[in-house]
Parts: C-alpha cells; structure tokens; sequence
C-alpha cells in the first residue's frame, strides 16, 4: 500500500532479540545483553501475513544479533510460507553463521547481509569487543558454500578507528562474488553522534577513484565496481544524501511493536490484535499512515539504537 506521501510500502524488517553477541562501539544505547521481551515465531509470522496483506514483498530478519535466537530457522520457515514473500533476507554479524547456514537455507532464506567492519583481528576486536574475525570469515564462507545469495558486507567506517582498512574490505568484493557495502555512521551511539568521525560516500569516492558506478536494483545503496571485480562496492549515506522521499521500509521490534521511521522514537504495540486478523491488518494501515516525510538525523538523535531496531 501507498503511505500518505504516496511511497509504495513494500519492504519490512523484522528484529527478533534485541540480544546481541558483540557490543558493537558504534550501535546502541542500550546493554547488548539485555533482554527485551521476545514474540514467539508464530506471533511475527501472524504480524508479517497481515504485512504482506498490505503490500510487504520483502522481509528482512535482524535484530539484535538473531542467530542467538535457538528458534531463529522455525521463524524464518513460518515467514518462507507467506506467499506473497518475494525475498527473505538476514542481517547478522555472522559469528554463528557456520553452524546456522545450511538450515537457514533450508528453512527457506535466500540472502544474507553480514556485517563486517575490519579484516585485521586487533581492530575488528576493538570495534567489536570480541575476539571472533575467524568465526566471521567461516561464515560468509559458508554462506557462500550453502547457496545464500547474494551475499553482501555490510561495514560502517569510522575515522581514526577502521576507515584505513577500506581497501582490504573493497578487495573482498574484487575476489569473491560478494558486494561490500559502507554504510555511514548514524548518531545511535555516543561515538556514532561524534560526526568527525564520519566517513560519507563521497569521501570513499574520491579515496577509491577506480570504482566506476554500476546499475544497481539494490534500494539504499547506490553501486559501483571496476574491471576485474567479482562483486560491487555500494555506498548507503542515509545522512549526507537522505533517501527518506524512496523509503519503503517499516519496522517490526522484538516485542511486537511497529516503527514507522528509523530516526524517530514512536513505535506501536500490535500485540492486543494478534487474534484478530481483520484488526490487526487495519492497525497496521493505521500506522504504515503514520510514516513521517523523513528522518531528522543531524537536529536530533533517535532513543532507539539500532541494537533495538536492527538498522
Ligand atoms: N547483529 C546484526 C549485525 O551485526 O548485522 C544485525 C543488527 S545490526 C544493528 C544491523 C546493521 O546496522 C549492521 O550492519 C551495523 O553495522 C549497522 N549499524 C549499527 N549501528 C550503526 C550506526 N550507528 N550507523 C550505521 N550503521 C550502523
């Protein structure tokens, strides 16, 4: 369905835990251990049919880091079997990818997005607070080895701290039949609302002048590569070139509450409707109504972190 702006709505991401396995310095404001209530996987299966019922085509399940959810593959097969699912995809920081990869597939997902924001284990340590580049490697590797596709990276870049290794993060997109993507540094953390440490789309640009724009069918990012390359490099600058006029996007919390917008606070508890279908699709116009114009990154920052809405 259109939104009050006229943006066709078709795209929802779903964050299962709000847990999380790494404390990531530029993420939330809230603990990454600390446990928000958690739906059980029919109660987001219930809430994603009546999504797609208004026009939800895509489905991404994020968190939070979801593959500490034990049930993380029954929710992604209830989810498979929304007809109207075109594509169902995952955000994870890959850790436990290894052991998850075949039976994700299984369970009916077909792509992966992992975030990776270094390929040196030291800066990946401090970025992160764990010890686990190895862990992250094997599993994009056997993503790749399972069949998920397409494989992107997603890696944010911080002056002073990993924007120097962007080269070795490009190279993976030179070798294997991957797109690295570099997402700019969103105020959601105290480092993330240092803006000197940005590093914008245009910045990586003009360091990398080899890479050449592409097409791309890939919503936020705009693509680019250079001969030789097996995959892209994509830039998603959602502060220094807002996209909020092409968003198609909402947001499903953990505990059942609906986000129209990544940059402000509200969000609205669906639960009270999950037995009634008819009530719960009118709900979910309602607040699909309520997406603001845009997000106002810059004059003010959100409460949410994105360890809370899984970005
Ligand atoms: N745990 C999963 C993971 O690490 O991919 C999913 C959740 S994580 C919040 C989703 C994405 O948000 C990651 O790719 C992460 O890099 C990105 N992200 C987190 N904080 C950000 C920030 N302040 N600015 C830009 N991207 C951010």
């Amino acid at each position: 369905m259109k939104d009050r702006f006229g943006r066709e709505i078709s795209y929802l991401r779903i964050s299962v835990t709000q847990r999380c396995n790494l404390n990531c310095v530029y993420c939330g404001k809230t603990d990454c251990a600390k446990k928000a209530a958690e739906l059980p996987p029919e109660s987001y299966y219930k809430i994603a049919k009546a999504f797609a019922e208004c026009g939800i085509k895509k489905i991404r399940v994020t968190g939070g880091e979801p593959l500490v959810r034990r049930d993380v593959c029954e929710i992604v097969r209830l989810l498979r079997s929304i007809p109207q699912i075109e594509t169902l995809a995952l955000t994870t920081n890959g850790v436990y990818l290894k052991q998850t990869a075949k039976e994700l597939k299984a369970a009916g997902l077909d792509s992966v997005n992992i975030s990776l924001d270094s390929t040196d284990g030291s800066t990946y340590r401090h970025m992160t607070g764990a010890d686990v580049l190895e862990k992250v490697l094997a599993g994009i590797d056997e993503a790749e080895h399972v069949g998920l596709s397409p494989i992107k990276i997603n890696a944010v870049l911080m002056k002073g701290v990993n924007s120097d290794g962007a080269g070795q993060l490009i190279d993976l997109a030179r070798e294997r039949k991957i797109d690295v993507r570099f997402i700019e540094l969103m105020p959601f953390s105290n480092e993330g609302e240092d803006r000197s440490r940005i590093v914008t789309g245009d910045e990586i640009l003009r360091r990398f002048p080899f890479l050449k724009p592409v097409a791309s069918e890939d919503g936020t990012a705009t693509c680019y590569s250079a001969e030789g390359f097996r995959g892209r490099v994509g830039l998603i600058s959602p502060v220094s070139h807002k996209f909020c006029s092409a968003c198609n996007r909402v947001r499903l919390l953990c505990d059942g509450r609906v986000k129209p917008c990544l940059g402000y606070d509200a969000a609205y508890d669906v639960t009270p409707f999950l037995n009634d279908e008819e009530t719960l699709r009118k709900e979910i116009e309602k607040i699909i109504m309520k997406k603001p114009a845009g997000h106002s990154f810059g004059s003010q920052s959100a409460a949410h972190g994105l360890n809370q809405t899984g970005g």
